[in-house]
């Protein structure tokens, strides 16, 4: 399949890594959007959006979930931050593997768009 982050898991296409077990992969944004910028993801091609969560899948998110504060934790997340996740068009979904951003490292600004 053609998928970006796909490619990224198996190290097809190179990503500044910065967390990886079993279920899931979390790698720097390449176009951040604040000082910490990082995208968490199924190994996976479980879903392509939010859409597709299930009660077979939902593993995938529950350890994304559960790995949050420790991936925010080691970034130096002190100050707190923000997940998001873009599901369509609507919300400009670009990448269709399911995917969570986690933004931190500055006084983050509430405009939703
Ligand atoms: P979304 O718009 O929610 O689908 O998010 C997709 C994200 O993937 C965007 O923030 C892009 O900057 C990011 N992105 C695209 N290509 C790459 C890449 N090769 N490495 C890291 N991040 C990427
Ligand atoms: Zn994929």
């Amino acid at each position: 399949m053609e998928c970006l982050f796909c490619k990224i898991v198996d190290g097809e296409i190179p990503s500044k890594k910065v967390y990886e077990d079993d279920l899931i992969f979390a790698f720097c944004d390449i176009n951040p959007m604040a000082p910490v910028h990082i995208l968490i993801i199924p190994k996976v091609h479980t879903a392509s959006s939010m859409d597709e969560i299930t009660p077979e899948n939902s593993k995938y998110v529950a350890r994304i979930f559960e790995k949050i504060p420790v991936i925010a934790k080691d970034a130096g997340l002190t100050g707190g931050y923000r997940v998001i996740a873009n599901c369509g068009p609507d919300a400009d979904q670009t990448v269709q593997h399911l995917h969570f951003h986690l933004l931190g490292g500055k006084k983050l600004s509430v405009q939703l768009g």
